[in-house]
């Protein structure tokens, strides 16, 4: 009997958190994480890998308080049994542990990595760990049916090339992750305006809406905001997992 490929399995690692002072006295609550997707041929896949080691906490906050490599260890999976690592985009708090996964084959759209590998300032501080010679990448164009039930989205405006990540499991049903084309759930509309970390807000707000109607189109329950620290204290965390 063969079994179709397709996910089986989708973690969401817990990375950090930190509350943020805005005027006006509240604290905007950010979380950050990376994901691992395990599927029924048990390939892995890791979709990025979290805040750079050696990134100076005043410059970048905040620091891992549980690394890609612990949240691994603790399900027993060694770094050199990642298969594919999506990058959907070379920020420092995206790409930091890029390195330490010499066995895996990475993706990335063609036009974040040209960008990046052309010296852009802002890909600099992680550039040590995306851009190992080590490491081997695979460029892809746009948006791309990976493998079964794995949908890489072209989701420009954060960063140019930034992709999200459509995940079809067997009984969660589609899940995405937006990464940072929706950091925050409330930034997930049409008329939206770009924070001062994002590169282009007419992009940023073509990006949600392709979003948005994928969504209502695909009737996806689960859309998770990457960095919104309220919303991941209702997910559900490793190691527990969506299946
Ligand atoms: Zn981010």
């Amino acid at each position: 009997m063969t079994i179709a490929i397709a996910p089986k399995k989708l973690y969401l690692f817990h990375l950090s958190t930190a509350a943020i002072p805005l005027p006006g006295g509240q604290n905007l609550e950010m979380s950050s994480g990376c994901y691992l997707v395990e599927t029924t041929d048990n390939k892995r896949i890791l979709i990025d890998s979290g805040m750079a080691p050696d990134v100076p906490p005043s410059l970048a906050p905040p620091s891992n308080e549980k690394n890609v490599l612990e949240h691994l260890a603790a399900l027993d999976v060694r770094p050199q049994d990642i298969d594919i690592l999506i990058c959907t985009h070379f920020d420092v708090d995206h790409a930091g542990y890029h390195n330490a996964f010499t066995n895996a084959e990475f993706i990335v759209q063609r036009e974040h990595y040209t960008l990046a590998r052309n010296g852009h300032p802002r890909f600099a501080a992680a550039r040590p760990h995306w851009d190992h010679p080590a490491l081997r990448y695979r460029l892809v164009d746009g948006d791309t049916e990976f493998l079964p039930g794995i949908t890489l989205l072209e989701t420009s405006g954060h960063a140019p090339g930034h992709q999200s990540v459509l995940v079809r499991l067997p009984h969660a049903g589609p899940v995405l992750l937006a990464i940072d084309a929706a950091v925050m759930q409330r930034t997930f509309t049409v008329d939206r305006k770009a924070w001062p970390t994002d590169d282009n807000e007419q992009q940023l707000r073509a990006s949600t809406r392709k979003l948005l109607d994928l969504v209502e189109r695909e009737q996806i329950k689960l859309v998770v905001f990457h960095h919104d620290g309220h919303q991941w204290k209702s997910l559900k965390k490793s190691p527990e997992y969506y299946e």
